[in-house]
């Protein structure tokens, strides 16, 4: 049998880890909350996710064509999980519904750390977030540079790291965002990415710096570490290539040196809304000198969580035992690792 999940907040995040529940083969949607009839709602209509919304709201949905399958109580009563992928700091407020329905439930990386009883890395942590009720699936600069902390800590130790966060302004579809401008995220150090990566490793020395951007495509990142002791260029990028999210690109002899390319990239492999789950490491811009590293990644912020939430799902439910069990399934359902 399938575990049934539900999804509440269908937008960004919300829209993408319903369609790879959806994939799974151990994991069943059995519906997503909306409380306005937008064109996203019309467009998971379509695509025959069922439809759930407040009681007395029903004729509002029927207005633009959406039969609702029921209300959200209802959903709720069929569940054992609901993902929560409301704006920030609406998790935190939804979280009593779950509480009282005995429901267990992810939160995204916009909530506060204490909405959950643990925050979430499937390469870090995973074993940690076993059965666990309430988890929080970090944000996505966050989980990006947690990947590649812990697996370069399991293959060479990690003593320090030293990140500047270069962030997209705003994601593709919203209307806002910086035009003429770079801005400092915030005006102080660190900025809450080295604060959020100590949610998983408490004990990590690392400071981070952001920046804003005009762009919506990517974020990328600049980071220096030292490691526990001398390593060499073969050796991160094997460290690196050693998960399929991460990929290790040439950009000079392939000629994807820019955010824009890599999403072209991902366009013409095939992949649906240009979607990439992996961090994109550029091998060129991996510097080592001795235990000293410089490395440069891009980060595709709506799509890089997706694969933690599915991991998260199944530690929570505890249908995989180990971040390796999950991975299996989950890369190989969303052909992670096929930009390499
Ligand atoms: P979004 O605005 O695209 O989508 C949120 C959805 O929730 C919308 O459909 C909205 O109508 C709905 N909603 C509003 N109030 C709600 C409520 N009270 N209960 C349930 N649903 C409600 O937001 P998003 O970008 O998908 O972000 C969701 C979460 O994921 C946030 O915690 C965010 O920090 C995190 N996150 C976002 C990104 C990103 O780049 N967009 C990346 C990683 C993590």
């Amino acid at each position: 049998m399938r575990a049934p999940v539900a999804v509440n907040g269908y937008g960004t995040i919300g829209k993408r880890v319903a369609e790879a529940i959806r994939q799974m083969p151990d994991l069943e949607l059995k519906g997503i909350v909306k409380y306005t009839p937008d064109y996203s709602v019309l467009v998971a209509y379509k695509q025959g996710i069922p439809i759930y919304v407040p009681e007395g709201k029903e004729e509002v949905f029927e207005e633009v064509g959406v039969k609702p399958s029921g209300t959200i109580d209802e959903l709720f009563g069929s569940v054992s999980l609901v993902v929560d992928a409301s704006p920030g700091g609406k998790g935190a407020q939804n979280k009593r519904v779950y509480v009282e329905r005995g429901l267990s439930a992810l939160f995204e990386g916009g909530e506060s750390p204490d909405v959950a009883e643990v925050s979430f890395s499937t390469l870090c942590n995973y074993r940690q977030a076993l059965g666990k009720k309430y988890i929080r699936v970090v944000s996505c600069n966050t989980t990006a540079l947690l990947r590649l902390i812990c697996l370069l800590d399991r293959h060479i130790g990690v003593r320090k790291v030293r990140a500047v966060i270069v962030r997209r302004a705003s994601d593709p579809k919203e209307d806002k965002g910086i035009v003429n401008t770079v801005k400092l995220d915030p005006p102080s150090i660190p900025s809450h990415h080295a604060i959020d990566v100590k949610t998983v490793l408490p004990g990590l020395d690392i400071e981070t710096v952001a920046l804003i951007v005009p762009t919506t495509l990517m974020h990328v990142h600049v980071i220096h570490i030292q490691a526990k002791r001398s390593t060499s260029i073969d050796e991160v990028v094997e460290a690196l290539s050693s998960t399929p999210r991460i990929v290790v690109l040439e950009g000079a002899k392939t000629g994807i040196d820019s955010t824009s390319k890599i999403v072209e990239f991902a366009r013409d492999l095939g992949r649906k809304r240009y979607d990439i789950y992996e961090n994109v490491v550029w091998r060129d811009m991996i510097k080592v000198s001795g235990d000293e590293l410089t490395i440069v990644q891009a980060v595709h912020q709506e799509a890089i969580v997706i694969p933690e939430n599915i991991d998260a799902i199944r530690a929570a439910l505890r249908l995989a035992e180990s971040a390796e069990e999950t991975m299996k399934v989950t890369d190989k359902v969303l052909n992670v690792g096929l930009l390499r």
